[in-house]
């Protein structure tokens, strides 16, 4: 009771507005309209770089929830996820990325671990958005949702000057697995999970690395899909 007036007093105070349309929008939908949500384009492609990882036995399966697009809602939403400390949309993709796997029958997953953050950005951020898209895929399909699992080793810095090749090279070797848990995830079945992955060079080093540590099927997955910008 004293919740729900505290929510409504909150509400009246500061009105909740869809962040990307500006409408107004009922407290319980938090931060997107209904039609803003629909609006996003559910991305049903395959990722270019899947088979081969699939072929080599990194992965089992790769999905992204829907495509990024510059200018849509997408993006205001990835903005708010990141830098407005609204993990609650985190959840929402997290939430969509289980109901995707969900549509695969039969396939149960033990643990879901977000790729982590470098030490530096986390101090700045104060979270990690990709361990709430985490938290969202457990609500949906359970397993546990493990937030250090894997460990940054050294600063990678930003991705996207860097073409796919000098992508790969420039995350090399930059993920371990958290000396906690080499023995909780051998043999086990892992979801790893990122906010928006373009030629996938960090979420596939971060599978690889727990491939290497004995890990069992890995599935890579992420809220949203960019296609790389071809630069010169
Ligand atoms: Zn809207």
């Amino acid at each position: 009771m004293f919740r729900k007036v505290l929510y409504e007093l909150l509400n009246f105070v500061l009105p909740n507005s869809c962040i990307s349309c500006g409408e107004p929008i009922d407290p319980h939908e938090k931060f997107v309209c209904p039609k803003c949500f629909q609006a996003l384009e559910k991305y049903e492609d395959t990722h270019p770089w899947k088979d081969e990882y699939i072929e080599s036995g990194v992965i089992t399966n790769s999905m992204s929830a829907f495509w990024f697009r510059e200018g849509t809602a997408i993006q205001s939403l990835m903005h708010a996820m990141k830098y407005q400390k609204m993990k609650s949309v985190g959840k929402m993709f997290g939430r969509e990325l289980g109901r995707q796997a969900a549509e695969f029958n039969g396939v149960a997953f033990d643990y879901i671990v977000p790729v982590p953050l470098h030490k530096a950005k986390y101090r700045d951020r104060t979270y990690n958005q990709s361990e709430y898209i985490a938290k969202g895929i457990h609500e949906v399909i359970g397993g546990e949702a493990i937030a250090d699992g894997i460990i940054r080793t050294r600063y990678t810095g930003t991705q996207t000057r860097l073409n796919k090749a000098e992508r790969k090279v420039n995350v090399s070797d930059a993920f371990k697995v958290n000396g906690k848990y080499p023995e909780k995830f051998a043999g086990k079945n892992i979801i790893v999970v990122d906010d928006v992955i373009t030629t996938g060079a960090t979420i596939l080093e971060c599978a690889s690395a727990l491939k290497k540590s004995g890990a069992g099927m890995i599935w890579v997955c992420s809220a949203a899909y960019a296609e790389l910008k071809q630069a010169d």
